[in-house]
């Protein structure tokens, strides 16, 4: 009997976190349900917090989720806000 060998699917280590699109240099340690990241170089990213258009090199992920990001700014308010 030959047993079929499937060996070429690459799961990737968290299944619930989305790849990122961006270049990370750096990741700190999850806060609450946010993630945030330190960027190669400043990146143009859109804040689902504050709606306004940023351009940083500190972003923050929800979820690990790169299509849901929040600006340093906002993540610091989050924090202070516990949540
Ligand atoms: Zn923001």
């Amino acid at each position: 009997m030959a047993s079929e060998s499937h060996q070429h699917s690459k799961e990737p280590s968290n299944p619930n976190a989305s790849e990122s699109p961006f270049k990370v240099t750096m990741q700190y340690d999850p806060q609450g349900e946010w993630t945030l990241h330190r960027l190669e170089s400043a990146t143009s990213f859109g804040c689902g917090q504050c709606n306004k258009q940023k351009k940083a090199k500190l972003v923050a992920t929800r979820h690990g989720q790169w299509d849901d990001l929040c600006c340093n700014g906002c993540y610091g308010l989050l924090l202070s806000k516990g949540k």
